[in-house]
């Protein structure tokens, strides 16, 4: 049987329907799932396994069977962790088939199987009675359905429905209760990450504001969650206004209730500012004493000494739908709405009679703009980056003469606006492949409407009556591509210059004219926890997982990269920054492979992970701006990475400790090959 799945192709720029191997679509999954992340997650497990233990005591102590139902169940974790504390039966509960075959696998190998029956099903298709696959109703109910957003995953039906068909009245629940907290904060650098902030040119007649559409200004966003890993902001880069407060709670020994509605705290701000943005996180008590609790924290909320670093579970970031000046000390009312699956945030002055009742909440934002569907928030964040507008304004100084008739190719780009102010009379054009309506708003509010004009065709359709027959002298792009994945992905550009050269002076400028592939060998401070083995979790061998997740690892012959934003994710540098390969975009793309080997040579001591690799845009011969590493702060070699954007990480299949002017090793070789016609990176790393 064979599967499709939708992919970008790096050479048009398109979302294509590929046929796969029907297993594709499940070795993708496992290889680039959290499970390695879980089991590697210490704080957690044993907070778990603390909780099953008093909650299997407690139903003892009643003198009952310990009937446990695990919704979930992953390798079979919280099963194993059930049976060794005593419980007399698990129904281990997974969904997803290759994980409920891992489980049945990992359960014989640690000698449960008389205890622990895996059902692989949805929960909510799981039946009980004498012919049922439980003989009864469980009294534990154990599970981890969370995500950053707790109730993302599910967790909120799922409980509802095993309340009332799987779990017995008063049954122990293993998280008891959650809980979500917030703080008001005012944050230029995440706010920069939800509006478009004025854009100011400095032009030869005079200084230009592009501004936002009142459209823009207006818009409550998009729902989705903003889940980052908020112990990597700088308490620099925010302003709390308000304390941390509990937000609702929810009781999972108790019947749970799904549908949708609103909670609302009173708010005493701490501080005088503008109300931006709402943190949140959550925490959940293994018992209902609360002693034994699992948080996620931010670090200027709990000590140090807490700290568990995890990538599954992170923090959220929430977005108010307009910013709200607030004083100190004059109460203000937070409100959260939720449905099955999502929250979101409101703020208001006073309490409105109306607002008062649970229940008349706020509909779930929808983007009117249309610029929250073709920006998202790091897009957001890069648009708004002075300092990277202004080297495009530099550069776009050096190329541009009066005359100058000029195309732009690049999603939901601002250049054509820049190239506009900056002195080129000529229409200027633009290439746009989405979202014309977010585009029209903003040339209205900036008066652009009759100077850019907006071609909807792909550039291999492009025609000369397209241009009012003229040559294109000036061809711009960041380059950026709301399909790209990783950043060679965006190289699309050189594919769409390539398709659109009839169109070309015998001179076209080209900016940026060519662009650079970089690679740095680093050693991580977390992030290889994500990919790396684990054996044995609290006692229990899970070798079976770790081996199916290299499995799928090595599905397709040559690994892959995969994308990461670092900022998020120390690491060190562990050898020098080196270009492997270029692209020249005064040129079309080459009919034949690009390919680079050579060696890297390891400066420092340290465990190298993986290899970092990232695009830079050379805009003109002396102005060029990275997508990766802005800098390596220290001797110690940590990297400061570019906020705005993903960077490609290749993790080595074995971790290697390295020291140089020893005899340990300190070279790698590297095989890196860009294939032309399918717009992808093969690469390989060698001791
Ligand atoms: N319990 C494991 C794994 C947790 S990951 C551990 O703690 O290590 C959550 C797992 O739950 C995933 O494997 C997912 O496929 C499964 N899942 C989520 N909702 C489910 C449901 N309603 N019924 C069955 N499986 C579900």
């Amino acid at each position: 049987m064979k599967t499709f799945c939708g992919r970008a192709n790096p050479t048009t720029g398109a979302l294509e329907w590929l046929e796969e191997d029907e297993n594709y679509d499940y070795h993708q999954e496992i290889a680039r799932s959290r499970y390695a992340d879980m089991l590697h997650d210490k704080d957690r497990n044993v907070k778990y396994y603390q909780g099953i233990r008093a909650a299997v005591s407690r139903v003892k102590e009643r003198g009952e069977k310990a009937i446990v139902l695990d919704i979930g169940t992953g390798t079979g974790l919280l099963s194993m962790m059930a049976a060794s504390a005593g419980a007399d039966f698990c129904y281990a509960i997974e969904v997803f088939k290759p994980m409920a075959n891992a489980a049945v696998k990992i359960v014989e190998k640690n000698g449960f199987h008389d205890k622990i029956k895996v059902i692989n099903k949805h929960s909510t298709e799981v039946t009980v009675g004498p012919d049922g696959d439980m003989q009864c109703r469980a009294n534990i109910l154990v599970t981890e359905l969370f995500d950053t957003e707790l109730i993302g995953e599910g967790a909120l039906p799922t409980y509802e429905h095993a309340h009332k068909y799987l779990v017995q009245e008063g049954c122990e629940a293993v998280p008891h209760r959650a809980t979500v907290y917030v703080q008001l904060v005012e944050s230029k650098r995440m706010w920069s990450w939800n509006k478009l902030f004025p854009v100011h040119v400095e032009a030869e007649d005079g200084e230009k504001i592009i501004v936002s559409p009142s459209e823009m200004e207006n818009c409550p966003g998009v729902p989705s969650v903003c889940d980052i890993q908020l112990n990597q902001m700088p308490s620099s880069d925010f302003t709390v206004l308000s304390d941390v407060v509990t937000m609702f709670s929810v009781d999972f020994s108790k019947p749970v209730r799904s549908a949708s509605t609103c909670y609302r705290v009173q708010l005493e701000p701490v501080k005088s500012g503008k109300a931006q943005v709402v943190l949140s996180w959550w925490d959940i008590d293994m018992d209902p004493s609360g002693m034994i609790n699992c948080t996620m924290a931010p670090y200027w909320v709990k000590s140090t000494s807490a700290f568990q670093w995890r990538d599954h579970w992170m923090q959220c970031v929430y977005f108010l739908p307009n910013e709200e000046p607030v004083l100190q000390g004059e109460k203000v009312y937070l409100t959260a709405c939720r449905d099955e699956y999502s929250l979101w945030y409101k703020l208001q002055k006073a309490s409105g009679e109306e607002d008062n009742k649970a229940g008349a909440c706020v509909e779930s934002p929808v983007c009117r703009c249309q610029a929250h569907l073709l920006w998202n928030r790091p897009r957001f964040g890069q648009l708004n980056d002075q300092n990277r507008t202004r080297q495009y304004i530099k550069a776009l100084m050096k190329v541009l003469k009066t005359d100058s008739v000029c195309l732009s190719i690049s999603d939901g780009s601002l250049l054509p606006v820049l190239a506009h102010y900056l002195g080129a009379k000529q229409v200027q054009y633009l290439f746009l492949f989405f979202c014309s309506l977010c585009f029209s708003f903003f040339f209205r509010a900036n008066h652009l409407e009759d100077k850019i004009k907006i071609l909807e065709a792909r550039p291999e359709l492009l025609t000369s009556s397209h241009l009012e027959d003229k040559k294109i002298s000036v061809l711009v792009g960041e380059p950026f591509f709301t399909t790209s994945l990783l950043p060679w992905h965006n190289l699309y550009f050189w594919y769409a210059r390539t398709a659109v050269t009839s169109h070309l002076t015998s001179n076209v400028t080209v900016l940026p004219q060519s662009a650079s592939l970089h690679m740095m060998i680093v050693e991580f401070q977390d992030l290889w926890r994500i990919r790396s083995p684990c054996g044995t979790c609290e006692g229990f061998d899970v070798q079976t997982m770790d081996d199916m997740i290299k499995n799928s690892l090595n599905f397709r012959e040559s690994k892959e990269a995969e994308p990461h934003p670092l900022w998020e994710y120390p690491c060190k540098s562990l050898s020098d920054p080196q270009e492997v390969l270029t692209f020249d975009f005064r040129k079309t793309v080459p009919q034949h492979c690009l390919s680079s080997e050579g060696s890297v040579h390891l400066l420092r001591k340290g465990k190298s992970h993986g290899a970092v690799l990232w695009m830079e845009y050379h805009l003109v011969a002396d102005i060029s701006v990275s997508t990766g590493l802005m800098q390596i702060s220290n001797e110690k070699g940590n990297c400061e990475w570019n906020p705005h954007c993903k960077q490609a990480v290749y993790f080595f299949s074995s971790v290697i400790e390295s020291e140089p002017l020893s005899d340990l090793p300190t070279a790698f070789t590297y095989a890196i090959n860009f294939n032309t016609k399918t717009g992808e990176i093969a690469m390989d790393f060698k001791l």
